[in-house]
């Protein structure tokens, strides 16, 4: 009990003495996202944390479009969203709602504070309204309309809404105060007049509530009780308090921020992925190089991966950054002990074993995962021709190069000890073919009578391999450089993707389905391409090597 009291966030440390003094009696929080792109990481990081809470504290979670920007919203973007969510495992239940959905509260709510005269309609224009604001240091200027009546308030109002006055013409603002040291609380504009077609609700409205005064209603509405945002709307807190205080609401909602998750040298923002997207410069919302959760999720990462890597990241008020290694440690815990080791080729050189019969085909028995029995074994056939990796191979060897070379004897895995005896060029130079013989006592790759090879490969059978394409990612920005260059573009890096076409994989991979993924010897954890994988041309995306500088801080 006691370690659970230390290892609590301070968020949660909030929640309970807000229990715990009464401030609410159950906790209830939202994940509010703009259906203006795909989600990323970052709102992984949100989404994991606020339904967490529900979870934690047997609470509720609720799904909301924050729709209120009618120029930029799209269905796609609502639907990927949601199934990105439940692929997280994020559970909203029957609780999905727009913010749309409560654009008449919101008109009320509106009139509601014009007649407390905490509203007025300005006829200030978006230049004049920001020179009114006054500066940091200067306090701002009273807004010329804000000592109109009540009763003019509302018929203007009423006009706005009916459509009288064009976009920019007049404003619906909160009257705060105009020398708040705070500039939000310089008298908000609180509705715009935009003739604008919405997704959801059309031609209905010629009128949109802005951010800062629509959240916090949606908020109120569905009886949130802790809505958790990020840092930048810190600033923000007093006017949603205003808010809330002005409607009256009963259990008025408290706003709680907490640091953004940024990767090192990681594009996450959604619009700097969407300029990648519209640039053309990757393959849709869902390219495996992106950290959006469709492109991870396409890359082979799992949800218990991205959940260990957001518990790992912790929340705090601090803004930091966090290292991609991290991420790729979490995959690796992740299918660790769950995958099977494969044998793939990714660069295939034909070997010989010129004293092996020909015909031959030997069935050998493999264990799928060293470290996790439970995962059985499987059988692997072996024949007279092979595929080995080319870079197992070396005409002339450095010193401590163990794996094949001519007159070199290695295991190959899991089935006999070979010895290189001679090899074929073309014209170019480059290895055709190398033959070996093979020591028919070491079957299984044990030694025979206790004489050791020092390097051990992996092959497939050529008569039996399966080909495929193999992906592999590395960051899409160039990292020495940062992700920006000097006029604004971003760094690319050329090495992003490396595709190889005439990979060799063991013939239990031919029926590999799309995100089947699974540990190749080797060279990483590889998952089946979902968009291009076909049973005839099966495509595999590296989500991760096995090698990792990365080592998990120590508490
Ligand atoms: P971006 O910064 O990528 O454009 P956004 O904040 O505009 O994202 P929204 O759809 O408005 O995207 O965000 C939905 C929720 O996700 C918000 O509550 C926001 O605070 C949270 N969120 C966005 N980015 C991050 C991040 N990097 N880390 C944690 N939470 C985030
Ligand atoms: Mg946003």
């Amino acid at each position: 009990m006691e370690n659970e009291t230390v290892s609590k966030n301070f968020i949660e440390m909030i929640i309970d003495k807000d229990l715990e003094e009464g401030h609410c009696k159950t906790v209830h929080t939202r994940f509010p996202p703009e259906p203006n792109g795909y989600l990323h990481i970052g709102h992984a990081k949100s989404i994991l944390l606020n339904y967490g809470l529900a979870q934690k504290y047997g609470g509720k979670f609720n799904l909301r479009f924050d729709d209120t920007n009618p120029t930029k919203e799209k269905t796609e973007f609502v639907e990927a969203i949601k199934s990105d969510i439940e692929w997280l495992g994020a559970d909203w239940e029957d609780r999905l709602f727009f913010a749309s959905d409560y654009f008449d509260q919101m008109y009320e709510a509106a009139v509601k504070l014009i007649k407390k005269g905490k509203a007025y309609v300005s006829d200030l224009s978006a230049d004049e309204i920001r020179e009114y604001r006054g500066t940091l240091t200067e306090p701002g200027k009273e807004d010329p309309s804000s000592n109109r009546s009540v009763e003019e308030n509302l018929a203007l109002f009423e006009d706005m809404k009916n459509g009288k006055f064009a976009d920019g013409e007049k404003v619906l603002r909160a009257k705060i105060d105009m020398s708040s040291s705070n500039i939000n609380m310089r008298d908000p504009v609180i509705y715009r007049v935009a003739h604008m077609n919405h997704h959801r609700t059309g031609d209905k409205w010629c009128i949109y509530p802005m951010y800062d005064f629509a959240h916090p209603i949606e908020d109120a509405i569905e009886g949130i009780t802790h809505s958790i945002c990020t840092l930048e709307f810190e600033d923000h807190r007093p006017l949603y308090d205003w808010v809330v205080r002005e409607l009256e609401y009963e259990m008025p909602p408290k706003q709680i921020e907490f640091a953004k998750l940024y990767l090192t040298n990681v594009v996450t923002g959604k619009r700097y992925i969407k300029r990648l997207v519209e640039e053309g410069i990757v393959d849709g919302w869902d390219d495996p190089r992106l950290v959006s959760i469709a492109a991870l999720r396409r890359r082979g990462f799992t949800p218990e991966s991205i959940k260990m890597f957001v518990e790992l990241c912790g929340v705090s008020k601090a803004n930091s950054s966090v290292d991609y290694a991290m991420l790729e440690y979490c995959i690796r815990e992740d299918l660790k002990l769950k995958k099977p080791r494969m044998m793939a080729i990714l660069d295939p050189v034909k070997v010989i074993i010129d004293n092996y019969p020909e015909g031959q085909v030997e069935e050998l028995e493999v264990t799928n995962n060293l470290e996790n029995e439970a995962l059985g074994s499987r059988k692997v056939p072996f024949g007279r021709e092979l595929y080995i990796d080319r870079e197992d191979f070396m005409e002339e060897p450095p010193k401590k190069y163990f794996r094949m070379f001519p007159g070199n004897e290695v295991r190959l895995m899991n089935a006999y000890f070979v010895t290189c005896n001679s090899f074929v060029k073309d014209e170019d130079g480059k290895v055709t073919e190398i033959h070996c013989t093979y020591d028919p006592a070491s079957r299984g790759g044990n030694s025979p009578d206790g004489r050791k090879v020092k390097g051990t490969i992996q092959w497939v059978s050529a008569a039996h391999a399966v080909p495929a394409e193999v992906r592999l990612y590395e960051n899409i920005v160039d990292e020495e450089k940062g992700v920006y260059n000097e006029d604004g573009s971003l760094n690319l890096n050329p090495n992003s993707l490396t595709v190889l076409k005439n990979c060799m994989l063991e013939e239990n991979l031919k029926d590999a389905e799309a995100y089947d993924s699974f540990q190749f010897v080797r060279q990483g954890f590889f998952c089946v391409d979902a968009k291009d994988s076909t049973p005839e041309h099966l495509v595999f995306n590296r989500i991760v090597s096995l090698k990792s500088s990365f080592k998990l801080p120590t508490a």
